[in-house]
């Protein structure tokens, strides 16, 4: 049985692009040139995971498009925020995050219809779930009103958006309550419903671009020109220069809990990187892989011959792969136990590690201050309670003093942002992924199905 395969997939050189004439939106229209505007680095790195022998493809992006005044842009967005109990939004971050889109398509003249979901709503029509609250916010945030659509698609839907000025805003009621936005099937009825209500189609939405949902994806193939927004342009260009072209050593801190989670992520970087920092509960499968004694400490009996794999991956490669030394250990998850350092292959029985010791964390900082490009991806510890979170935290600020120091740093999404954002200034890297699944699939060295549909360059 094949536990493990080491993936063929091999980097070629960026495939850098022409430019190329802008699409047509309205034949008629006095068309103003907008991407001469653009430096051609931007242009040129807007790329996806859409792989053909090896390349990205490149993506259009709203910069790209000719005249789009008075057009309307059909704009599907990651505005997922948290609500609390009274419906007020709790953290705006995802809203702040697609404000360049909506104040360039602003500045171009366009309507701007924005599409999103909130939460799993699974197809129904749940209060619950309703995004009013959000049209509310924005409208007080931005100082005008964002016009909220009850029911986005029918009659009533293009009655009421037929009013909208140029640059005005609508939101549309959470897309998730229509079950055929996340049917995985070819019917595109729905996606031919939701595509009269725009003139164009802008996926800014990169947390959802895993999705192969309606909005994501499948309204891409009928609304024409489909583009990204400039947060999805953003991300796909960080990420992809950090993953193809990155400036050397280009290190990778991997952690989390699970090493089955995060297979795909060290199978692809083993093929990419300098060195493999591994930290987080995933170091004990493989220190209980290379006979070491972890105690109590979380581990998957069933990827023992994986953590061997990729050892064994990585040193064909010629990867430096770093493990922990020594581990902060304890007795009580909650910290009010006693806690101790030890060595990650002598864990006593009743205890097991939570962090990363300091010689470990030592070994971490000066592999990271000594990379030109690092991608973190899980951190390397329990960092959520403070008493297991220094670890973590030492390894932030090793990236962000290397970034200081020239080095381009990319936080890769989910728990590591959380991370970043409770124990470092998230100002500090070059960038901070927004998407959590889109970001790891796309470490992962997969195809987006939100990026892959849009228009190619
Ligand atoms: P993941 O979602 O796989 O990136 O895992 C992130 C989670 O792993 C975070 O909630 C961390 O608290 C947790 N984690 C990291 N290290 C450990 C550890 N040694 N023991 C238990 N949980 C850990």
């Amino acid at each position: 049985m094949q536990i493990y395969s080491v993936s063929m997939f091999r980097s070629f050189p960026l495939h850098f692009g022409r430019k190329e004439e802008t699409p047509d939106i309205q034949k008629n229209s006095t068309q103003k040139t907008t991407n001469t505007e653009t430096p051609f680095i931007d242009t040129q790195t807007v790329l996806n995971m859409t792989q053909k022998k090896g390349e990205r493809i490149m993506k259009k992006s709203i910069k790209d498009l000719g005249d789009i005044e008075g057009k309307r842009a059909l704009v599907r967005v990651d505005i997922n925020v948290p609500l609390d109990a009274d419906k007020n939004v709790t953290d705006d971050t995802r809203i702040q995050a697609i404000l360049p889109t909506i104040n360039y398509l602003k500045d171009k003249g366009a309507k701007i219809i924005l599409m999103a979901h909130l939460g799993r709503p699974k197809g129904e029509w749940n209060p619950e779930f309703s995004l009013e609250p959000v049209a509310k916010y924005m409208s007080d945030m931005l100082g005008e009103e964002v016009l909220f659509v009850a029911a986005p698609v029918g009659k009533g839907a293009e009655k009421e958006l037929e009013n909208l000025k140029d640059g005005q805003i609508a939101l549309l009621e959470n897309i998730r309550f229509y079950k055929a936005e996340e049917a995985k099937d070819d019917d595109m009825t729905f996606a031919n419903e939701l595509a009269k209500l725009g003139d164009f189609y802008v996926n800014d939405a990169f947390g959802a671009a895993h999705r192969n949902h309606t909005s994501t994806a499948k309204l891409a193939k009928v609304l024409k020109p489909a583009v990204s927004g400039l947060l999805m342009e953003k991300e796909i260009r960080c990420l992809s220069q950090a993953l193809d072209n990155p400036t050397r050593p280009f290190t990778a801190v991997v952690g989390g809990a699970k090493v089955s989670s995060k297979i795909g992520v060290l199978e692809n970087l083993s093929d990419k990187v300098d060195n493999l920092i591994i930290g987080g509960g995933m170091a004990y499968t493989f220190a209980k892989a290379n006979g070491g004694h972890i105690g109590n400490s979380i581990c998957e009996d069933d990827q023992l011959e994986v953590a061997k794999a990729i050892e064994k991956n990585a040193a064909e490669k010629g990867v430096r792969l770093v493990l922990p030394i020594d581990v902060l250990v304890t007795d009580d998850f909650s910290g009010n136990g006693t806690n101790k350092f030890v060595d990650v292959n002598n864990i006593p029985d009743g205890f097991e590690g939570v962090d990363a010791g300091p010689q470990t964390r030592k070994e971490f900082e000066d592999v990271i201050k000594s990379s030109k490009t690092i991608l973190m991806n899980g951190p390397v510890g329990a960092f959520e309670n403070p008493a297991f979170a220094e670890g973590t935290k030492a390894v932030l600020a090793a990236i962000i003093d290397a970034t200081e120091n020239g080095a381009t740093s990319v936080i890769g999404g989910g728990d590591s942002v959380s991370a970043a954002k409770k124990l470092s200034d998230a100002d500090k890297y070059t960038h901070v992924s927004t998407g959590g699944g889109a970001s790891l699939e796309f470490i992962e060295g997969k195809v987006l199905p939100g990026v892959a549909a849009l228009d190619d360059k």
